[in-house]
């Protein structure tokens, strides 16, 4: 593959601003020009070569942070995808938080307070497992906030964001996409399976009864907050290696197109001897 066929992989996915997204009718299984796990594992493990060597430049460059955020329901991979894709990047120029039920402190804050803190400094790749769209999500589903409150949350993430990019920092999301009959095999591998019985929370099962109020809920942060600075890419994540690959595929390229560079040398090195 060439860099216009990477191209047409990531525009596949993104979300045009403005447009109209409907959930169901976008895949979940598909596995794009791969017929065989073995052929998309190979062209990952390119990727993350490639990957390893932008983001050491990115490290260097220090010019620009990058925030990576996934979001999807339960068992959809946000573990599997930092694992897999990240697997080979220095790890000190890489932060992962991950976003739980908010604690009493970060409750008395306005919601994106926990949220800015955890944002990336420059020359860091920051990773949101969860993240301020939970705020739209559990928080509406559930009614945690009356719905004034909520839906005013989508301009203000949207002004948020737009604050982060205007200040350096590279936006990329991720909504891995799973089918409900792919979250019902998972959560019973996490039952059969002994080393995977930790993960299995009964909790999960509730929210899985909510699925349909998750989907309009997540059909409404995609449509009302991909935007060209901050843009929505919703991935087939059926197929784990699928998502991998195109997962890496996206922030791979992005990095390339930034095109981060070791700094100058100092000046007089060529003198310089060593005693
Ligand atoms: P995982 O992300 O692996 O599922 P947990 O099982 O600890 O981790 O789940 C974290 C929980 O925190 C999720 O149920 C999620 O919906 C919840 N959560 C995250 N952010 C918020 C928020 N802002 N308000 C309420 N609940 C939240």
């Amino acid at each position: 593959m060439n860099i216009s066929d990477y191209k047409r992989v990531r525009s596949k996915y993104k979300v045009t601003p403005g447009s109209t997204v409907d959930l169901s009718a976008l895949p979940t299984a598909e596995t794009g020009e791969f017929k065989k796990k073995k052929q998309a594992v190979k062209a990952l493990k390119k990727f993350r070569k490639e990957l390893a060597e932008l983001q050491s430049r990115f490290y260097a460059w220090d010019k620009k942070a990058m925030l990576i955020v996934l979001q999807g329901m339960d068992t959809a991979g946000k573990d599997g995808t930092i694992k897999h894709v990240m697997r080979g990047v220095n790890p000190q120029g890489v932060t992962v938080t991950s976003f739980k039920v908010p604690s009493a402190e970060e409750l008395a804050h306005d919601f994106l307070w926990r949220i800015h803190k955890a944002t990336p400094r420059r020359g860091m790749i920051g990773i949101f497992n969860r993240s301020h769209y939970e705020d739209v999500l559990v928080v509406r589903v559930h009614n945690l906030v009356p719905p004034d409150v909520w839906s005013r949350r989508y301009d203000q993430i949207n002004a948020f964001e737009k604050h982060l990019t205007e200040n350096g920092v590279i936006i990329l999301k991720f909504f891995l996409h799973i089918s409900k009959e792919e979250q019902a095999r998972r959560l019973q591998a996490r039952l059969d399976t002994p080393d995977k019985r930790w993960k299995f929370n009964k909790g999960d099962l509730k929210e899985r009864a909510l699925w349909d109020d998750y989907m309009a809920a997540y059909t409404d942060a995609v449509q009302k907050c991909s935007t060209e600075y901050a843009p929505w890419y919703i991935i087939p994540s059926d197929v784990k290696w699928y998502r991998n690959y195109v997962v890496g595929q996206i922030i791979t390229e992005t990095l390339h197109e930034l095109n981060p560079q070791y700094p100058e040398p100092e000046e007089g090195l060529d003198d310089v001897v060593i005693v």
